[in-house]
């Protein structure tokens, strides 16, 4: 066959999923907690003969809880297969005037992969030298829509509300994707103001703050025009994106808000925790709003052999030969024990 025939892609390369038994994984932002036990107890609800009906075509009933959750009407709400659905969703319903997409020089890398699939021309900004986003960048210059992650990944830094709605603003032509997948750990939501710019996208995941990674549901909301368009290129591929068992034990977690606030404080608490130790170590660590901490080691450790020796001891984090971020790591945030294990094997690097 011809070589033209296919797509030639460099595709998102996630964080490895080893499977060593004493493995610790703090690479890929998942949570160290269970899901709520009403989760396990509506799995264990479940009735696998059900399967052979069809899921709601609009995932109904995680649509409808959501939608009571955050106090909007169900048309303000889109439901995919984990954030990553929703946004490959948004990029081919929302990006088609020919103009540049624009998004931070370091972010979510999965952007510029739907990008180059979907043929949509890319701007990326240079994050400031302390890498944080500078909005300003994002007025007055002419766009085709803007994506910005806040908190931003792999930095973990937050922006300020008021520069997210300036952006929002500065735009009124073009469609402002904001991705929420670490807002639950800090920095503030632009949630509110969607029924404030109709031009606004808001993402959210359960994957992490949810601790559902693996049940992949995410969402967005935004006027129901755009949910609509969005609906509309989601109806043009697959009628039916959730399966059952998820959508229950979506619906299941969105009911139990109680440890969904435990969960987070006991991941805040372990993150600020980390982030004072390291610091004490001599490493650098931005100021963060997410589930994992960015850092640096004290010379002459590099990033790349704290990883590697941390591998050996199957303590795996997130290592990015990216210029600009190579000399750091993106450490999740585990459990106490997690966390201490890791920082002791850290102590014995550098006492040699
Ligand atoms: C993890 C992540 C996502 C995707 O998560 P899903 O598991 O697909 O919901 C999207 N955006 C950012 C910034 C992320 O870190």
């Amino acid at each position: 066959m011809k070589a033209d025939n296919f797509r030639k892609l460099d595709p998102y390369v996630p964080g490895i999923q080893p499977a060593f038994a004493d493995m610790i994984k703090l690479n890929t932002n998942e949570s160290p907690y269970p899901p709520s036990p009403k989760v396990i107890e509506a799995s264990e609800r479940f009735n696998a003969a059900d399967l052979r009906l069809y899921p709601s075509v609009d995932v109904g009933p995680i649509r409808d809880a959501l939608a009571e959750y955050h106090g909007f009407d169900r048309s303000c709400v889109f439901v995919g297969v984990g954030s990553d659905d929703v946004l490959a969703t948004i990029f081919q319903a929302c990006f088609n005037s020919g103009r540049p997409v624009m998004f931070p020089e370091i972010t979510y890398s999965f952007y510029e992969v739907w990008a180059r699939l979907y043929n949509i021309s890319v701007k990326k900004i240079p994050l400031r030298p302390d890498f944080t986003i500078n909005a300003d960048d994002y007025c007055g210059v002419e766009n085709g829509g803007v994506v910005i992650a806040n908190p931003n990944a792999p930095t973990s830094i937050a922006m300020e509300k008021g520069d997210i709605e300036m952006i929002i603003r500065s735009n009124p032509e073009n469609v402002v994707v904001i991705d929420e997948a670490y807002i639950d750990f800090g920095g503030e939501s632009v949630l509110d103001c969607v029924p404030k710019y109709d031009n606004l996208i808001v993402v959210r995941t359960f994957s992490k703050s949810r601790s559902l990674a693996g049940a992949r549901i995410g969402y967005c909301v935004a006027n129901p025009e755009l949910i609509n368009i969005i609906e509309t290129v989601r109806n043009s591929i697959n009628s039916y994106t959730n399966n059952r068992p998820a959508i229950e034990m979506g619906v299941a977690s969105v009911k139990d808000e109680e440890y969904f606030r435990a969960m987070l404080a006991k991941v805040i608490a372990t993150r600020e925790r980390l982030a004072g130790e390291l610091r004490a170590l001599g490493f650098s660590v931005l100021p963060s709003s997410a589930n994992f901490v960015f850092a640096t080691p004290p010379a002459p450790l590099t990033a790349a052999e704290v990883y590697d020796r941390l591998a050996e001891k199957h303590i795996f984090v997130r290592h990015f030969k990216i210029p600009g971020i190579e000399n750091y790591l993106r450490i999740t945030v585990g459990t106490d024990d997690q966390v201490d294990t890791m920082l002791y094997e850290v102590r014995q690097m550098l006492k040699k």
